[in-house]
């Protein structure tokens, strides 16, 4: 008997044992930091020369773990073993695939504080933001297990006398996972159990800088009874497999959440026929977002920066729904400003292996290269009035930095930059914050803080965005609460931890018969 859905509960770290928990197992990892770690191609373990080399962000000098390096070699042969597992795999009952995950999911809630460490030390996400990333990837686990249950029953069609239909659905084959780093457990999770639950093998390549975690997420699933050849780890450079993986004959789907730029181009390869392959390849790709925060001016200000100021710079705003503009009706601008600063310098920075800060660095130089470059583009384009300062001397560390009096096609308003920088800009009515909330090319997440409800429910029907929220932040969406997934240039609106997101790797097939 399975129990319905619950979303697993978040950690309080106000609590001293819960504290202490947490503590406790950052000095075990710690312990583990700069191990060696293989790939793993049909249940075997391979280490290879080459390694991809995982730092702590927060402190560049620390290494987290050295992870073997797949080539087309490596990839050709992940791909012979998925081919071979998907006969098998495809056939076991859905009930014991979706046993496999729920198995996962208890193994990683007992272990839960462990694998936040382990999050913390390779992806540098504070406490809380570790502990959701784990809490969400339990939850994908529980729900995509439940939800594939649901669909091996298959939908109702019509029989006629004499003749039975039959409309179910069934495994498409083997694909390739390629997730962010920025979800490093939640998203790898999500994205590879959906795959295979529903019957598909999966060739795994991690973000290059967050390979740890997933590794153990690997470890995982192999712990909890998935055969060999379903689930091939095979981290690289995407330079040299990134191609390869999507181009291969035997790719049926590519799940990948990441950059707009590798997304499209993930998009236009896939459309290509390559020999020998027989079937059209789909590509679910969730990329990036520009996600705006309006206020009009009936709204309760002080949610209002509340909001604006946790979506913006939760997790650095290193979050696709993370919100980087903000667009105040003219007579509550100021104040809203004014609060917003007020939060934000309250925000702790630093490092978490080694505190509970609300902030810490960002992902990488590159990275903290890119956001800084935008903090200069944005003293030039609007009024900097907080933060703005950057140091990347231990690790790579961007402080909360909020800029005024943008021109809505500044490129500070237009521009992904995943990192914790807003803008803000004024309207005049909610016709113009509706339109200024449109105006970019993504459509991924947006709020709206109003008291008014003819206004709520003109953006109910006119933000066009895949996660729209009303008097509350943007980021932070919950497996089977709010799916998702977004609009325009954001991608292929997927809606993750939602009820049709296994369809995407699956095939429906109706069996119609005479008698
Ligand atoms: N699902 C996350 C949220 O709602 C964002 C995922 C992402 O950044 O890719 O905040």
């Amino acid at each position: 008997m399975v129990l319905p859905f619950k979303h697993e509960p978040f950690t309080d770290f106000k609590v001293e044992e819960n504290r202490k928990e947490l503590e406790s197992a950052l000095r075990s990892v710690r312990t583990e930091l700069g191990k060696d770690y293989p790939l793993v191609i049909n249940g075997e373990k391979i280490y290879t020369e080459d390694k991809l080399v995982a730092i702590n962000s927060a402190n560049k000098e620390e290494i987290v773990g050295k992870v073997s390096k797949a080539t087309k070699e490596h990839v050709e042969q992940a791909f012979e073993a998925s081919v071979e597992a998907y006969e098998t795999w495809r056939k076991v009952p859905v009930e014991d695939r979706a046993h496999v995950l729920f198995r996962a999911a208890a193994i990683v809630r007992r272990r839960k504080h462990e694998f936040s460490a382990w999050l913390i030390q390779d992806a540098g996400k504070p406490w809380d933001q570790a502990d959701g990333d784990i809490a969400e990837g339990i939850d994908f686990l529980e729900y995509y297990g439940r939800q594939m249950l649901e669909l091996d029953q298959g939908k109702h069609v019509e029989d006629r006398i004499t003749e039975d239909n039959k409309y179910f659905y069934k495994a498409m084959g083997p694909g390739v996972v390629i997730p962010p780093w920025n979800f490093a457990f939640a998203i790898v999770c999500g994205t590879v159990a959906a795959p295979i639950v529903a019957g598909n093998p999966v060739l795994l390549k991690p973000s290059e800088n967050t390979p740890v975690i997933a590794y153990k997420l690997v470890e995982v699933l192999e712990e909890a009874g998935l055969p060999k050849g379903v689930l091939n780890f095979v981290p690289g450079d995407p330079k040299e497999i990134g191609d390869y993986l999507v181009d291969h004959k035997d790719t049926h789907f590519i799940n990948f959440t990441g950059s707009r730029a590798t997304g499209v181009r993930i998009f236009e390869r896939a459309a290509k026929i390559q020999e020998g392959q027989q079937h059209l390849k789909r590509v679910v790709a969730e990329m990036g977002g520009k996600d705006t925060i309006i206020v009009d001016e009936t709204a309760d200000l002080d949610l209002a920066a509340e909001s604006i100021v946790h979506s913006a710079f939760g997790f650095s705003g290193q979050k696709c729904s993370a919100c980087s503009r903000a667009i105040i009706h003219e007579d509550v601008y100021d104040e809203v400003i004014e609060k917003s600063v007020e939060i934000a310098k309250t925000l702790t920075v630093g490092n978490p292996s080694e505190e509970n800060v609300y902030m810490a660095s960002v992902i990488n130089q590159t990275q903290f290269d890119k956001i800084k470059n935008y903090i200069e583009i944005g003293k030039e384009e609007g009024e900097l009035v907080f933060g703005g300062e950057t140091d990347d001397s231990k690790g790579f560390f961007i402080y909360p930095t909020i800029f005024k009096d943008l021109d809505p096609k500044a490129r500070i308003m237009q521009e992904e930059i995943f990192g914790p920088v807003v803008a803000f800009a004024k309207a005049k009515d909610f016709d113009e914050l509706l339109e200024i909330a449109n105006n970019t090319e993504y459509g991924l997440t947006g709020a709206v803080i109003s008291t008014n409800r003819a206004n709520l429910e003109r953006a109910r029907e006119d933000f066009h965005v895949g996660n729209l929220y009303f008097n509350r932040g943007c980021t932070a969406a919950i497996v089977g609460y709010q799916p998702f997934g977004g609009f325009k240039m954001s991608g292929t609106d997927s809606k993750a931890g939602g009820p049709d997101y296994l369809q995407h790797f699956l095939e429906a097939k109706i069996v119609s018969e005479q008698f």
